[in-house]
């Protein structure tokens, strides 16, 4: 293996709260200045006027250890005046907003009137919360994720989560914005130039699925040359948390770390899934990719940081394996 050339990022493909924890425990384990996060901007939505990014903030909160560990989003401590008010004055309120997490929405929304772009507003924001990992939208364009409903109904994907409940009716995701949008600014030379990839435990569908659908994003991940290691979001058939399950079997796809495997299989290298699926090893090698079975439930900062150590490990010893194989 040879030495890393200094300054190479490990760039993470990111959605929500899984993404955040596996965030969490990569820092402690490599210097968060090398690692950038591209995040999901799917579930974007204007809500009372403000710009939310859910997986972005998710992620900022947590790295900024400020999150509403309870709920694995909002900010702890955070007071609710804004949304009591509106419901008062007849709003509907089903999306709870905390004022101060109002006002992260408010500052995107205010400074993107201004001109400023979403990854500058982005990267303005993870500073003033002291977070040294780079966050980077996956576009600044508007790539809103629809679930298609049994009965023809079609919904915003935070539709579908917070105000329905996630319902088990999905008969297709509709991931059309995305796929016209364009890559944030840093997006693709951050995978170009990346040293490793790592898929962040999140929901395939509707948090890496948006990502990989920006266009030039998965060409950047091939052209990078980088090892690509994905951790399985499903442990014992189920989703750790959220509604991966239905979203899975929705778009036609096994409910299972296999399932997960065969969806990433088209640009990783490498997965890391749960010890109690160790059975699918084989199959997930037989699409050609290097299997690790590991604990890979982040119950506490340490279980996520050597989730972290272990996806990294993998990546290094695919890295060798395929400088071993390149050209002298
Ligand atoms: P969301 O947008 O907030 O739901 O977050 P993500 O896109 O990050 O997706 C959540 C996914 O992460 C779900 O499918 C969970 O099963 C998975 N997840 C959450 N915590 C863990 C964990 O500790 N280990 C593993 N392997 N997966 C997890």
């Amino acid at each position: 293996m040879t030495a890393d050339p200094p300054g190479r990022p490990i760039a993470v493909l990111a959605g929500g709260v899984g993404a955040a924890r596996f965030l969490s425990g990569l820092v402690r384990v490599t210097p968060p200045e090398r690692v950038v996060a591209i995040v999901n901007t799917g579930d974007d939505r204007l809500f009372y006027g403000v710009h939310v990014s859910p997986d972005v903030d998710i992620v900022t909160y947590t790295l900024a250890g400020r999150v509403d560990t309870g709920k694995g989003y909002g900010l702890a401590g955070d007071s609710f005046a804004v949304i009591e008010a509106l419901a008062a004055l007849g709003h509907q309120t089903w999306f709870r907003l905390g004022d101060r997490d109002l006002a992260t929405g408010l500052h995107r929304i205010l400074r993107r009137a201004e001109g400023v772009g979403l990854a500058a507003v982005t990267d303005e924001i993870r500073r003033a919360f002291h977070v040294r990992v780079r966050i980077l939208p996956m576009s600044e364009d508007a790539c809103p994720t629809y679930v298609e409903l049994r009965g023809e109904r079609r919904v915003h994907f935070e539709e579908y989560l917070v105000r329905d409940g996630a319902p088990d009716e999905v008969e297709g995701v509709d991931l059309g914005a995305a796929g016209a949008a364009r890559p944030a600014p840093g997006v693709l030379e951050a995978l170009r130039s990346a040293r490793c990839i790592l898929v962040a435990p999140s929901n395939p569908v509707v948090s890496i699925g948006p990502i990989l659908a920006v266009p030039g994003i998965r060409a950047a991940i091939a052209a990078s040359g980088a090892p690509v290691v994905a951790i399985s979001p499903i442990v014992g058939g189920v989703p750790v948390k959220g509604p991966a399950d239905k979203l899975l079997r929705g778009t036609g796809h096994e409910v299972s770390a296999r399932g997960v495997a065969r969806l990433y299989r088209s640009f990783a290298h490498g997965f890391l899934l749960d010890t109690r699926d160790a059975g699918q090893a084989r199959d997930v090698e037989a699409l050609g990719l290097r299997a690790r079975a590991v604990d890979t439930i982040m119950r506490d900062a340490d279980a996520a940081a050597q989730l972290a150590r272990t996806a990294l490990a993998l990546a290094q010893e695919l890295a060798g394996a395929r400088a071993d194989a390149s050209p002298a």
